[in-house]
């Protein structure tokens, strides 16, 4: 008998009076499925939303005793033609793009010549930011190359998307950059 690997885990203990019918025992599959974290939990069926391959992904969920819904895990979803259940080491990875207790919450600044980080507001660290692109395209903005072609690039900040991003995220950003005059980017897609 053909059992998918959805089908397995649904049986649930009722699988085990069925179990012999299906040729082995489900007994031993049952007790460590009644210790999974997310035994009783929702399944919610999503998208990666790293790259355009889309693969399918199940999200599992479960109310806390606080009453916020807490997402317990992700994984690839078997009965997709895309994916077939597998996901790359960034969509395996996925919970952390919402779940990380590994994350800063908060932006840290280190001043020049400071051997120590600070934590400060979001409001400065984006003020900063700002500031910062603007000194330095202002002073690196070039309008002709040297054969008196207008360009109007600037060749003095450079641009590194980041894993995590997502395509969406990746589309703004690169429309930022460029708006800027920016021509150096680079993203790091795939770890
Ligand atoms: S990043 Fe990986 S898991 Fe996500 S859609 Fe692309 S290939 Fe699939």
């Amino acid at each position: 008998m053909d059992v998918s690997r959805r089908q397995f885990l649904s049986i649930g203990s009722a699988g085990v009076l069925g179990g012999s019918a299906l040729g082995f025992d489900l007994t031993e599959s049952v007790r460590i499925k009644q210790r999974l974290r997310i035994e009783g939990a929702t399944l919610s069926h999503s998208l990666c939303p790293y790259c355009a391959v889309g693969c399918s992904l199940i999200a599992h969920t479960k109310k806390a005793a606080n009453g916020k819904t807490e997402l317990l895990h992700i994984e690839g979803d078997p009965d997709s033609p895309v994916n077939e259940g597998t996901l790359c080491p960034k969509g395996a990875t996925s919970l952390q793009l919402a779940v990380s207790r590994r994350r800063v919450p908060h932006p840290l600044y280190r001043a020049p010549g400071a051997a120590e980080w600070k934590q400060v507001s979001w409001e400065f660290a984006l003020d900063r930011l700002a500031r910062n692109i603007k000194a330095s395209r202002d002073a690196t903005f070039v309008a002709q190359d040297a054969d008196g072609n207008v360009v109007n690039r600037c060749e003095g900040v450079a641009f590194a998307g980041g894993a995590a991003f997502s395509s969406e995220e990746g589309y703004l950003a690169t429309k930022l950059m460029r708006g800027l005059g920016l021509v150096h980017l680079e993203q790091q897609a795939r770890v």
